[in-house]
């Protein structure tokens, strides 16, 4: 399964990067996570009608600013979105006038559903659990062609994160914290507590995204998180916009 980094920041974009998005592309299917700035450049990494599935994790504004750029999307595949339960009815108030072009009037045809406690209604094994930040937020599990992806951001360090990841090919974890400074309340995490949960969910790789655009400034940055987080799980790699590698 291939794994493209389209977006990598938190917050906000910088020079070196745009907000979060993550792209699986799978035999059957395209995964995506989360819907930030970075969603821009989808259609370039779009070479066949294969269905497209997209999880959002929550509603914060740095990971559904992208619905905003869909209108220039004229991608023909199938298109479904889906969020936790009890987010749609918001999510469907802030892409809808007087904010933005609503998902109807889109020439995208996409369909918004909640998914159900067991998530049953995909063609794939999903896994959704909450997470800790400070509003509600949402990590998955997912299994295709035998490997299993995790994805937690936004959270500060949390039981549901280990659940998700155990045993998993890959992690994906927010790392919008530098090195010792601990999130509070907000419910982010910096790089050591990132790499704590893969070390304790036993997972084969740790992917850190979302750095906070106004802590990392430059790329020197995070490799520097990278560097502290090895020192507890050594399989780190601190992903960057365009990062494209093999799961
Ligand atoms: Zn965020
Ligand atoms: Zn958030």
């Amino acid at each position: 399964m291939k794994l493209t980094f389209l977006g990598t920041n938190g917050w906000y974009d910088n020079k070196i990067g745009n907000t979060v998005c993550s792209l699986l592309e799978s035999e059957k299917y395209y995964i995506i996570f989360d819907a930030g700035n970075g969603i821009y450049k989808l259609p370039s990494y779009i070479k066949s009608k294969k269905h497209i599935f997209l999880f959002l994790s929550h509603l914060h504004l740095d990971h559904i600013f992208g619905f905003h750029i869909f209108p220039k999307f004229k991608l023909k595949n199938k298109f479904n979105v889906f969020c936790p339960k009890g987010l749609k009815k918001d999510l469907m108030k802030i892409i809808d006038h007087p904010y933005a072009m609503p998902f109807r009037e889109m020439k995208l045809k996409t369909k918004i559903e909640e998914l159900s406690k067991d998530c049953r209604e995909l063609p794939f094994p999903v896994e959704c659990r909450k997470l800790y930040h400070i509003d509600p937020s949402f990590g998955y599990r997912i299994t295709l062609d035998g490997k299993t992806v995790a994805y937690c951001s936004d959270t500060g360090v949390s039981k549901n994160s280990i659940q998700l990841a155990r045993n998993a090919d890959a992690l994906i974890h927010e790392c919008a914290a530098v090195p010792k400074l601990v999130s509070g309340k907000w419910g982010h995490s910096n790089p050591e507590e990132a790499a704590g949960i893969a070390k304790k969910a036993e997972c084969k790789k740790l992917f850190l995204t979302h750095f906070s655009a106004n802590k990392y400034m430059t790329l020197k940055d995070r490799r520097r998180a990278e560097k502290v987080a090895r020192k507890i799980f050594k399989n780190t790699i601190a992903a960057r916009d365009g990062m494209a590698l093999n799961v």
